[in-house]
């Protein structure tokens, strides 16, 4: 998975991965004895569990809600926020509330006190593929894996906004490169060292990258590789 030398820890996940995972989870809720009517897709990162989990659990009510972290520029806290709370009336229903991973779980607890106030499921309860247990405000009702230290898991549907970022990041704070221009084959790696895992893995992710950052005005290609834009 990665070195201890890396800056980031990732793991990047395979889309059979995701199959596997969501199919054991499924198998541990199914065990537990206990069946949502409904299940209630946290968005964005649950949407592809909890599309799996319905197939899995033999659900057809699958419905949304987004929950996001935003960055308060001037006061440089973060907060969670609903993005378009609306009310559906769940009374006599068993929901469960699907996310990808809890981290700190902010954007989770959100969710969850919003439904349980305004659209009064008989009960709810979560579950998440991973759990980062030293650092999550919440424990999911159902969860496969206890991530123990921190580490990025790099999921399928996020791997170009992913790799996009971890490029920019190496731009904007790697000392060896500030202001300068970077070959790509240096590029490459840096990424490696600091990510622990090969371009290649991600093969033509890495190429998309390169060109959605570029049409960004992010990075500007010189006649030897990229350096910083804007
Ligand atoms: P926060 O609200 O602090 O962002 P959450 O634990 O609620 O933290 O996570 C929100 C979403 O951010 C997750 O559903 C997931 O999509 C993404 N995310 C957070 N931490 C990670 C991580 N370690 N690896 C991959 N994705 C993550």
């Amino acid at each position: 998975m990665t070195n201890l030398m890396v800056k980031v820890r990732v793991k990047l996940v395979s889309w059979d991965e995701i199959v596997d995972w969501t199919r054991r989870l499924a198998n541990i809720i199914e065990e537990s004895g206990w069946r949502p009517d409904v299940i209630i897709a946290v968005a964005r990162g649950g949407y592809v569990p909890a599309r799996l989990l319905c197939d899995f659990l033999d659900v057809t009510d699958l419905i949304s809600i987004q929950s996001q972290h935003w960055v308060e520029a001037a006061r440089m806290a973060e907060k969670a926020i609903l993005r378009y709370p609306y009310k559906v009336d769940l009374t006599e229903l068993n929901a469960l509330l699907v996310d990808d991973i809890v981290d700190t779980g902010e954007s989770l607890i959100l969710a969850r006190d919003y439904i349980v106030k305004e659209w009064r499921p008989k009960e709810l309860r979560i579950a998440a593929m991973q759990w980062i247990s030293p650092v999550a405000k919440i424990k999911p009702d159902y969860y496969l894996i206890e991530v123990k230290e921190w580490v990025w898991f790099q999921y399928p549907w996020t791997r170009l906004e992913d790799i996009s970022q971890f490029i920019t990041r190496i731009f904007r704070e790697d000392e060896r490169v500030k202001g300068r221009e970077v070959e790509e084959e240096e590029l490459k790696q840096l990424f490696i060292e600091w990510y622990g895992i090969h371009p290649h893995e991600v093969r033509e992710y890495w190429d998309l990258a390169l060109k959605k950052l570029t049409a960004k005005q992010i990075l500007v290609k010189t006649s030897k590789g990229y350096k910083l834009g804007k």
